[in-house]
């Protein structure tokens, strides 16, 4: 089968032949359809240490078909169309008996400690694969599975958004852009933040009431301005030290900062403001397995859009080029690479 391999940092996918896997027991082989690509991927290029060592096949935001599950499996047969969530929980943690699987302890991540989606198939444990009802679009809907569900997850489990409130997303990539859909969706008034006219333009599109330009105005003072006095919650999709600031900055007292961006940076809050203010500060990270029926569902019904958030679909052979215009900031939304 046709892949694109990770060789090692700095080094463009190396496209090439590789054998068809083996599903084992437990698993499902994935003929793939499409697999977006995150800035996640982007991350291993520039030195991010990925868990098995490269030779590694990358991509981690996947749809497909089931082609053949291994011994064991229930639930899930050739023929199913599928997108497969990017983390494997164990199912027999601490944290996964308490629902909390995104956050397991044991977690396994696809495109990371195994091969992922940027080839013809691959095989994953068969029990964490979503299946798709007929009427989503099977390539479009590869973005479900993160691009989608990690702010999803933000906006409705740890940012517990409700209708009504004020909701700031600093951000508006392809994650950033599912937030404001997200809360835009649970009623709230949306102001969305980033810096470049594009993005804001498209997150007017799908939802935001007001959008900030941060390099034109002051966010912070401008933020404050439009709400009275601050947002009831910020996500922070960016992850830089500068931004999770602003976002802090902007959150009223009693609110809540959701920080969602990876940053492998140190950054200092003013702990007086978390104190007196009783400020909420809480990390969020991929999505849950129990809610991506949720997602699907709205998806589904409209309330969450795919189509206008994929800004290009390209072919396989383009996933360097994919990479490089995500690393050179000119993606609009989501890129996704089709494979079958
Ligand atoms: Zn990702
Ligand atoms: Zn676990």
């Amino acid at each position: 089968m046709k892949a694109a391999v990770f060789k090692g940092p700095g080094q463009p996918l190396e496209i090439t032949e590789v054998g068809i896997p083996r599903p084992g027991y437990g698993e499902a082989l994935v003929k793939v359809k499409a697999c977006g690509v995150c800035a996640t991927d982007l991350h291993y290029l520039h030195g991010t240490p990925t868990f098995k060592k490269p030779p590694l096949i990358l991509g981690h935001e996947i749809s497909g078909v089931v082609e053949e599950v291994g011994e064991g499996v229930e639930g899930v047969g050739a023929g199913d169309v599928v997108i497969v969530p990017p983390v494997i929980s164990c199912g027999a943690c601490s944290r996964c008996r308490e629902g909390r699987d995104n956050i397991c302890e044991n977690m396994k991540m696809v495109g990371n400690h195994i091969d992922g989606g940027f080839a013809e198939y691959l095989t994953v444990p068969a029990k964490i694969l979503v299946k798709l009802p007929q009427n989503l679009p099977v390539h479009d809907s590869a973005i479900i599975s993160d691009a989608v569900s990690t702010p999803f997850h933000a906006v409705r489990n740890r940012g517990r958004v409700m209708g009504g409130e004020w909701v700031a997303v600093f951000g508006c990539g392809g994650v950033g852009i599912h937030a404001v859909q997200s809360a835009a969706a649970f009623g709230a008034s949306v102001i969305a933040v980033d810096i470049d006219d594009r993005k804001l333009r498209l997150a007017r599109e799908l939802g935001a009431v007001e959008t900030v330009n941060a390099s034109e105005v002051d966010v912070v003072k401008t933020v404050q301005r439009m709400t009275s006095g601050g947002v009831d919650a910020a996500f922070e999709i960016i992850g830089k030290p500068a931004t999770l600031e602003q976002a802090f900055s902007v959150v009223r007292p009693g609110g809540r900062l959701v920080v969602v961006g990876y940053s492998a940076e140190n950054w200092s809050l003013r702990a007086s403001r978390v104190m007196f203010r009783e400020i909420s500060v809480l990390g969020s990270l991929g999505c849950r397995l129990a809610e991506y029926p949720t997602i699907v569902k709205m998806v589904a019904s409209g309330r969450l859009k795919l189509a206008p958030t994929i800004s290009d679909r390209l072919s396989f052979d383009e996933v360097n080029d994919a990479l490089k215009r995500l690393e050179e900031g000119k993606v609009v939304g989501r890129q996704i690479v089709v494979v079958s």
